[in-house]
C-alpha cells in the first residue's frame, strides 16, 4: 500500500490497526476478522497478547508461528505479541485503530469497557467492532481446545494449518493436562 491508498478516504499516511487476542489457537472466527479488517487498513498487525493470569494450551511462539502461516498470503497482515497493555503496544507502534470481534451480547459488556477505558487510557486510538459472521458465532478458542482435548475432530473450526498441529501434538500427548 502506498501512503496514498485511498483506504482512508485520501487522507495521506498508512493507517494502521492491531487486532489483538489470545489466539489459543486461531480460529476461522479469527480469520474471518482479520481478512475483512485486511481490506480495511493498510496494516494489520495481529498481536498475541501474552499475559500472564491465563494458563494457555499453547505457548506465544507456536501461537505465533500458526498464525504467521495461515495469514502469510493476506496483503498487509503481519504477526507480533506482547505483554501488558495495548495502548502501550499501540503508543510505541504507531498504530491508530483498534480491532476486536464480536460474537454476541455477552461480548458487548466486556468489550465496551475495555473500549471506554482504552479511550481514556490512548484518546487517538479507536477501538472497531466487526460483527462475527453468523456461521462463526458459537466458535471460540475455548471450544476448539476442548473438543480437541477429547479427541474430537475441529477441522471446521480452525484452519488446516491449526488443524493439523492440533492433530499431532494432541495425539503425541504434547498437550495432554
Ligand atoms: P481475548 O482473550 O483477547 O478475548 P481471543 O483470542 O479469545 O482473545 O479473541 C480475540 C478477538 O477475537 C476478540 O475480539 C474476540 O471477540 C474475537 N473473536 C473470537 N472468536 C471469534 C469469532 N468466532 N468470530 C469473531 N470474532 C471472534
Amino acid at each position: 500500500m502506498t501512503a496514498n491508498s485511498g483506504k482512508k478516504g485520501g487522507a495521506i499516511g498508512l493507517v494502521r490497526a492491531i487486532y489483538p487476542g489470545s489466539f489459543d489457537p486461531m480460529t476461522l472466527g479469527h480469520l474471518d476478522i482479520v481478512q475483512r479488517a485486511s481490506k480495511l487498513f493498510d496494516e494489520v498487525i495481529m498481536a498475541v497478547v501474552g499475559n500472564p493470569g491465563k494458563s494457555p494450551l499453547l505457548p506465544v511462539d507456536v501461537r505465533k508461528s500458526l498464525i504467521t502461516e495461515v495469514v502469510k498470503d493476506l496483503k498487509g497482515v503481519t504477526v507480533g505479541e506482547f505483554q501488558g497493555l495495548t495502548v502501550n503496544y499501540a503508543k510505541d507502534n504507531g498504530v491508530t485503530i483498534l480491532i476486536r470481534g464480536l460474537r454476541a451480547i455477552s461480548d458487548f459488556e466486556a468489550e465496551l469497557g475495555m473500549a471506554q477505558a482504552n479511550k481514556q487510557l490512548l484518546p487517538e486510538l479507536e477501538t472497531i467492532f466487526l460483527m462475527t459472521k453468523a456461521e462463526y458465532s458459537f466458535i471460540s478458542s475455548s471450544t476448539v481446545k476442548e473438543i480437541a482435548r477429547m479427541g474430537g475432530d475441529v477441522s471446521q473450526f480452525v484452519p488446516r494449518t491449526v488443524n493439523d498441529h492440533l492433530k499431532e501434538h494432541f495425539s503425541r500427548g504434547i498437550y495432554q493436562q
